[in-house]
Formats: C-alpha cells, sequence, structure tokens
C-alpha cells in the first residue's frame, strides 16, 4: 500500500485550491464575524478635534498658578463660542472641544471654585490633559488590516473612526450533507438500529464560527440516486461538507457519486487519527470535502481541513489551526503510523497550560468528546509522551 499522505502534505493541497473569494460592501452594523477584503482606513482624524481628558478647566499653563475668571462652560458636543483669551478659564467636560488659545487642562479636584473664577495653585504641564485631534489615527491611515476577522474591538475602532461600510469577503456558501441509513433526526424516536443524527449539527456549529452561511441538507440514506440528487444540490454551494460514506464498506457511495458528478478527487486518506478516510476534491470552484461518519473524526477532520478552506476563502491569511503550547499530565501512546489528535481538558498551574487527556478515545465516543476543551496534537513515532512532556494544541471552543 502507498504511504499515506501526511498532515502537512494534505492541508497543503487543500489550501492550495482555497483562494480568497469576491468581496462585497458591509455595514459595519452588520460585520460582526465577517473578514476584511481590504484594510479599511479612517474617515476621519480620531479624536475630530483636541479634546479634554478631563472634567475641568481649559487654561493656558503660562498663565498658572493663579486666580482666573471663568469665562464660558463647555459641554460635550457644544464648542465654545470664542476662543480663550489671555488670563481666562473655560470650564469643559471630558470629551469637550479644547478651545483655541487653550493649552491645558486642569481637572477639578486641582482647583478651588469660587463665584465665577479658579483659584489654582500649582502650576501645569502644557499639554496636560488634552488629547490632540488625530492622536489615536489620522483619517486615511489603516484602522483595520485586510484579513482579520472582525471582533468587537475592530467594529468600534471603524466606528470610531467614521467607517460605516467596511469591504468584507462574501461569506462562503457551505451545503452540509450527512449521510446514513440509521440516522434519526434529533426529536424523534429511534426506530431498532437507528441512532441520532449529530454530525450535520455539530458541523454546522463549527463553520458558522468561521463565517459559513451553511446550508443544512435533509440527510441521505445510502441509496444511489438519493446521494446523487443531494450532492449534485450541495455543489452548487462554494463548499460541500460530507459526513460518512466514505470508507471501504459497500454501503459507502460518496466518493463513487461524487466522480460521477464531476468531482475531480484531490486525495483521500491521510495519516491522522482518529480522521483517517477524510477525502477532498474540486469540481470547478466548489471545494467538495469527505469527512468519515464517525462523529469525532468529523469533528477533527473539521477543525484540521474544513475550518481553515473557509478562512482562506475569505482571504485570512494565516488560515491554518493555531496550536497552542501545553504539557501533559499524564502520559500518551505514540502511533507509528499517523499523528494522533486527543481529546483533554485544559487547565492552568503555575507553569502554564496542563492537558489532561479524557478517558475513551475512540472515535464514536462524542459524548465523552464533551468535556473536552482541547485537541492535542500527538505526532505519530515509537513509544510515549510522558507526563510533563510539551504539545501542541488546539482549543476546541473557538474559531
Ligand atoms: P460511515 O463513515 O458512514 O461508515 O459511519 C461511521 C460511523 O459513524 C457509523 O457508526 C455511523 O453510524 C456513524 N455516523 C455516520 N454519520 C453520522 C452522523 N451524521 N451522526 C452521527 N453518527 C454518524
Ligand atoms: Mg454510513
Amino acid at each position: 500500500m502507498s504511504a499515506l499522505l501526511t498532515l502537512p502534505q494534505a492541508q497543503a493541497l487543500v489550501l492550495a485550491r482555497a483562494h480568497a473569494r469576491a468581496a462585497e460592501p458591509v455595514s459595519v452594523g452588520a460585520a460582526a464575524g465577517r473578514v476584511t477584503a481590504e484594510p479599511a482606513r479612517a474617515l476621519v482624524d480620531l479624536p475630530p478635534f483636541p479634546s479634554s481628558a478631563m472634567d475641568g478647566f481649559a487654561v493656558r499653563a503660562a498663565d498658572l498658578p493663579g486666580t482666573l475668571p471663568v469665562v464660558e462652560r463647555i459641554a460635550a458636543g457644544r464648542p465654545a463660542r470664542r476662543a480663550l483669551a489671555p488670563g481666562e478659564a473655560m470650564a469643559i467636560s471630558t470629551g469637550g472641544v479644547v478651545p483655541e488659545g487653550a493649552d491645558s487642562i486642569i481637572p477639578i479636584e486641582y482647583v478651588v471654585q469660587h463665584d465665577n473664577a479658579i483659584e489654582a495653585r500649582e502650576a501645569v504641564r502644557p499639554g496636560a490633559h488634552v488629547r490632540p485631534r488625530g492622536g489615536d489615527v489620522a483619517a486615511g491611515d489603516v484602522v483595520v488590516e485586510a484579513g482579520v476577522r472582525l471582533g468587537p474591538v475592530q467594529l468600534g475602532a471603524l466606528a470610531a473612526a467614521g467607517v460605516a461600510e467596511v469591504a468584507c469577503a462574501r461569506r462562503p456558501r457551505v451545503a452540509i450533507l450527512a449521510t446514513g441509513s440509521e440516522l434519526a433526526r434529533s426529536g424523534d424516536e429511534l426506530a431498532p438500529g437507528q441512532i441520532y443524527e449529530s454530525n450535520g449539527l455539530m458541523l454546522a456549529a463549527a463553520l458558522a464560527t468561521v463565517g459559513a452561511d451553511i446550508d443544512a441538507l435533509p440527510v441521505v440514506a445510502d441509496d444511489e440516486s438519493a446521494h446523487r440528487k443531494a450532492l449534485e444540490r450541495g455543489l452548487a454551494a462554494d463548499v460541500l461538507v460530507t459526513s460518512g460514506g466514505v470508507s471501504v464498506g459497500p454501503h459507502d457511495l460518496v466518493r463513487a457519486i461524487e466522480a460521477e458528478l464531476g468531482v475531480e478527487e484531490v486525495f483521500w486518506r491521510v495519516a491522522i487519527k482518529p480522521g483517517k478516510p477524510v477525502s477532498f476534491g474540486v469540481r470547478g470552484e466548489t471545494l467538495v470535502f469527505g469527512l468519515p461518519g464517525n462523529p469525532v473524526s468529523a469533528l477533527v477532520g473539521c477543525e484540521l481541513f474544513v475550518k481553515p478552506a473557509l478562512r482562506a476563502l475569505q482571504g485570512q491569511p494565516e488560515p491554518l489551526p493555531r496550536f497552542e503550547s501545553g504539557v501533559l499530565a499524564t502520559p500518551l501512546q505514540r502511533n507509528d503510523a499517523r499523528d494522533e489528535f486527543v481529546r483533554a481538558r485544559s487547565r492552568l498551574d503555575r507553569n502554564g497550560v496542563v492537558l489532561e487527556p479524557l478517558s475513551g478515545q475512540e472515535s464514536h465516543m462524542i459524548a465523552r468528546a464533551a468535556a473536552a476543551d482541547a485537541l492535542v496534537h500527538v505526532p505519530r513515532g515509537d513509544g510515549e509522551l510522558a507526563a510533563g512532556a510539551r504539545v501542541a494544541w488546539i482549543r476546541l471552543d473557538g474559531a
């Protein structure tokens, strides 16, 4: 038997076919979770005017210490009617426009207030508590680079910089098709021999975190014409993800029928555990992933191949899973032929992240996997990784 593809080889084959797709304008109010297609630039200086960082009095530093008449009161949103003249003070709120002529703010706590005057016993540093115009960002400067998934901070920054609409990668349409005659819908009564369908739901939730626009197709039985119809429909999407039916059994129809429908297979089977029978192909611009039916295998295939492809389709510059570093709490046996991904629970101790492998690592044990927040990478090789060994792991709860 020819050697299986390694994980990096297979991932490279996927990414070589997952190019950034077209962009579209998106209003900032609807852009959470979207990925920028171009650098987004500030439309205004931020702050747009010199503004006060404190509640206090706008003054000329040169006039202090001393007693100054308060000639105007400036609220946020309402600039002074005139410039500050030498020897004057204007009351000002945080965020108020520092008037022409003033160079500093003296905070309210540092003055003694008389009827219409303030007495300041100490000097102020010129520029104290004044936020200069454009001190955060200048109009025309980049606020968010291209290829960034927009979270709350980026959205706040764009809105503050006057950006109302941002060019984002179109969300990839992802058709998800679970195959298997044994699959019952959640909520239905199980007939003899049935199990509940779980992969479709799990994959939809996982892929939504990386911006997929999901089309969940109805489950299909292991029947050729049902497969043909459903796969043809799924191939209209940007990405088709199937679960089940990619092994070597007589009811494993997915790859054969995809081939009939014009899918060119790029690979089938990768040296990973679980998830070895994963397949990947293309038809035109559509990327086609065949994940194995065992739920943990489907999960691992989704993390290692499908999520990276979706990130790449949206132009994210580092689409592969982000590995973090931790140490094992208990030893793990290595597999001499395949890289293994072990479900574990992470915790923090004084030295950083410790990973506790869960009991029950078989690929059908999705209920056990529910307690995990980490997939630990155990590179193939001989012997074991000892307790305390440093390992790379993928966080399971994030995007
Ligand atoms: P398969 O890859 O089709 O041979 O399926 C492997 C195992 O995964 C079998 O035990 C199936 O019953 C199970 N399985 C397949 N698809 C699903 C699914 N969508 N949800 C839960 N289990 C599944
Ligand atoms: Mg099956």
